[in-house]
Formats: C-alpha cells, structure tokens, sequence
C-alpha cells in the first residue's frame, strides 16, 4: 500500500477558522496514524484577498495547535509549506497539456458577452451554462480575436461528457453528478493565473495526495476536478467530505455564537490539547462514554469512515468545560505554562508590565492557586483574580447591597484586628474576622460579604481567607478601611 499523505489547503483570505482547524486536524490524525505526510498548501492565487499578515497568522495557529506539516522537498517546487504563487510555471505546463488533449480550450468571450448569456438563461429561467461559444472558433477565428488584442482565458471542456460522475465519499458514500449539471468552466483567467479548481488538482496530484477530507462545501467541486483528472489520466485521491458545524442553537456555525477564529480561543486562553480533545468529538466521538483523550489515542484511533454525517454542535459551553480538566491537570503537571498563559492575559490586559521579574511569575503562581477550578481559561484570571493587580474597583451593585452603613463599624474592626494580625495567615485571618463577629453580636456573614465587597469589589470569586492573605497585611487593611469609609456614606 503506498504511503498516506493528506493535505489542507487554506486560502489566506481570513484568520484560521474552528472548521478549518477542525478540517486539518483529521487530516493529521490520519497522516500521523499510518506514518504518512500531511501537507500545508497555501492556496493564495486570489491576489486581491489574500495577504501576507492572514498566512502568517495561519501558520502562528497551526505551530501553537502542534500540527505540524512536512518540511520536505516536492515534486518539481520549493520546500513546504506551499504557496500556490509560487507554483504558477507548473500550472501552465498542465495548462498547455489540457489543451494539447484537447480537453482544455481558449475562451475569448467577453464579460460583457458572458453577462449577456447569463440574462438570457435567466430570462428563459433555466439555470445557466456557458454555451460552449468559443469551442467552436476556428484557429483564424482565434487568430484574429488575438490581434484584436483579446486575451483568452481557459476552459476545460465537461459539457460533452454523458456518464453521471460518480463520487465515492469515504463518509457520504456514493454521490452521482450528472454531467448536464455542470459546464464547461474556467481552469485560467485570462491573465494567465490558475483558478482554485485546476491549481488544486495539479498540486494534489504532484504533492502524491492520496486521501483529501474537507468540507462539504466542496463536495460539489469534486466532480468538476475529476474530469480533470481523467482529462490528464492521473489517479485521483479518495475524497471525504465533513458535515457542517452548527452552533449551540443548531444553525450554522458563525460570529453569532462568538469566536469562530481559532486566534480568539487562543487569546482568551484555551489550550490547544483541549481544543484538539474536542474536535476528536465532532462527528466522530471515538468511544461512547468518555470525553477525555490524549493525541496518541486519538492518532492512533482515528478512522475516516466512523465520522459521521450528522452537523456536529460547538458547543462552547462543552468546550470551556473540557478546557477546565486540561487546566487542572497542567496546573499539576507543568505550572509554569499557566502562568505564562495568564501572564500573557494579564499584560494585554495591561495590569502586569511587559517583562516579569521571577517575584512576579512566583506571586501570579500564587493567585493561580487561590484562583483554583475556577480557572477553566486563562482569561478568567480576569474575573476571578484582576484585584490582586490593580486597586479594588467595586460593582456598582455589590458596593450598594453590601457597603452599607450597618457594615462600616464591621469592617473597620476587621481592618483594626488584621492590622495587628501575627501571623497574617488563612486560619489566623479567619479567626479574626469570626471574633469581630462574635464581638458585635452579628453573624458571621454579616462581615464576610462586605469584607469580600471590600478586597475584591464583587460579590463571588475565590475563598476570601486565602485571598486575603495573599493580598497581604497592608493592602487588605487598606482596603478595608477604604471601604469602610465608603459604608458610613
Ligand atoms: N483553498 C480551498 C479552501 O480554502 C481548499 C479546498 C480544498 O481543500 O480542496 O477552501
């Protein structure tokens, strides 16, 4: 059996999308799992909407999901990964040959003509296909519309096929195209750039792709490129087309439901593991009962054909949750990485500066831990953890239910026994706060909201001794006091 290499091929016209990486990600798994290639090919012969920033965010996405793609040297181009522009003397080498067999010709139709076509089909209401016009020029035909200055793009001719085409998709099964559905479509513009259906087939056949899986919207290119591959008598790969991904409401998956660019997960703090973990789970689920799996289980465990044809559902809801037990493992198994995903957070967020001092990493360790299961992102160190590196700025609503004047006297007996509190210490902390309570007669909640109101500015958050202390002495006395004031009005 010859070697797996599989392929995904962007279009560097847009960040890198859940479905894109969704897409990649099974064509890895099924590259790694059989010791075959997986490729990176840059799709980017529309010049007006690809750019360079947009590529090089793709890749910055794919090194920090760890796909990582073949390096090696290709049949007749550069080294990977791939950029279409870079290939474009081999597209027309593959050009002239379509037209040497005849199966490609030069269009000289004008948009003005090709307009005109249209209208009429759609004046007659049936759907429109090119009328093959320029198949039947003569070459003086040809010749003198070149003098006239026209340049011809390039069609490869479909219409005079009569067999259906038909589709063996590795998860769809057989699809039948009949051939009066399609027309004879453009290969090349007329200023000799290759277009996404031609481009796409040489390069899969010369990258020796055997398998393809891709999105289902290109399910219907996929008879369009076989005719190619029969024009040019090559072998074509075995496609598999995926279902579409919904939103949580069951309709297509878009900015509605939030970030669908996988750089946004990345800078909300999601680990890669996680999101890979959950993609295992689209349309495919390995096992029924269990969520949780690392990479070699699924490379090794990964069948295209068991993927099935149901939408499957980001869910995001799934999706946070999943991140939260990779979050709790790394927290055990490699902190430092935590901290530097928070840390990172925390600076585009401003409230740490750009470089940090050993102290620093240590004290954001700290927070981590009081943080604790809380921290199902990295971004939630914001929430659940901003007060402890920047001043208190209360909710508007915590600040009027639980700032009041009945609590004033409470917490500025509370900043008065931790200002003499030895050693500042969780338990100590505690037994303070019980103690002021006991003194005044109140209950010991009567204190433990405002104080929490006081030192965090919200209502919820991590355990308020803990907090407290890794506050220290002189901020959380401070800030009592400050918040006392506050409460007397
Ligand atoms: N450049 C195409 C896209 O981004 C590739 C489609 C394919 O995988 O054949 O959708």
């Amino acid at each position: 059996m010859s070697t797996i290499r599989t392929r995904f091929a962007p279009s560097p016209t847009g960040y890198l999308h859940i479905g894109g990486a969704w897409t990649a990600f099974f064509n890895w798994l099924f590259a790694r799992q059989s010791g075959g290639a997986f490729i990176l090919r840059i799709e980017d012969t529309d010049r007006s909407r690809s750019t360079q920033a947009y590529e090089d965010a793709i890749f910055q996405d794919f090194r920090w999901l760890g796909i990582t793609w073949e390096e090696g040297p290709d049949v007749g181009g550069p080294v990977g990964p791939y950029r279409q522009t870079e290939r474009a003397d081999l597209y027309t080498r593959y050009a002239r040959e379509l037209v040497e067999r005849g199966a490609a010709y030069p269009c000289y139709c004008t948009a003005e003509e090709l307009d005109a076509e249209r209208r009429q089909a759609e004046a007659q209401r049936r759907p429109y296909r090119y009328s093959g016009r320029c198949l039947r020029r003569s070459a003086q035909e040809q010749a003198a519309l070149e003098a006239a200055g026209r340049r011809p793009s390039l069609r490869l001719r479909v219409t005079h096929l009569r067999e259906p085409i038909v589709v063996d998709d590795l998860i769809r099964g057989r699809v039948v195209f009949e051939p009066e559905h399609l027309d004879d479509y453009i290969i090349v513009r007329s200023d000799g750039t290759a277009l996404y259906n031609f481009a796409n087939v040489v390069d899969d056949h010369l990258m020796g792709v055997t398998h393809i899986i891709r999105a289902s919207e290109h399910l219907s290119n996929t008879p369009k490129q076989l005719v190619m591959y029969q024009a040019l008598e090559w072998t074509p790969p075995v496609v598999a087309h995926l279902p579409v991904i919904l939103g949580a409401d069951r309709r297509k998956l878009s900015k509605r439901h939030g970030a669908t660019a996988v750089r946004d997960y990345r800078l909300q703090g999601y680990l890669p593991e996680a999101l890979l973990n959950f993609f295992a789970l689209m349309a495919w689920h390995p096992e029924a009962e269990r969520e949780v799996y690392d990479l070699n289980e699924l490379i090794a465990g990964f069948r295209v054909e068991e993927v099935g044809l149901a939408s499957p559902i980001f869910g995001l809801e799934k999706l946070t949750w999943l991140n939260g037990v990779y979050m709790r493992r790394l927290i055990e198994a490699d902190l430092d990485r935590v901290v530097g995903l928070c840390a990172d957070i925390l600076q585009r967020a401003g409230l740490l500066p750009g470089t940090l001092t050993p102290e620093m990493r240590g004290y954001l360790a700290r927070v981590i831990g009081v943080v604790g299961d809380r921290l199902k992102i990295g971004q939630d160190i914001i929430p659940y953890g901003d007060f402890f590196f920047k001043d208190v700025a209360y909710e508007p609503a915590a600040s009027a239910q639980y700032l009041t004047p009945a609590s004033a006297p409470l917490l500025r007996a509370y900043a008065d026994a931790l200002a003499g509190l030895e050693p500042f210490q969780r338990m100590a902390i505690e037994q303070a706060l019980r103690e002021v309570c006991a003194r005044a007669g109140v209950d010991a909640r009567a204190l433990i909201h405002p104080a929490r109101v006081a030192l965090t500015g919200k209502t919820a958050g991590p355990g308020l001794f803990e907090l407290t202390e890794l506050l220290g002495r002189d901020r959380a006395v401070e800030r009592l006091r400050r918040a006392a004031e506050r409460a007397a009005g």
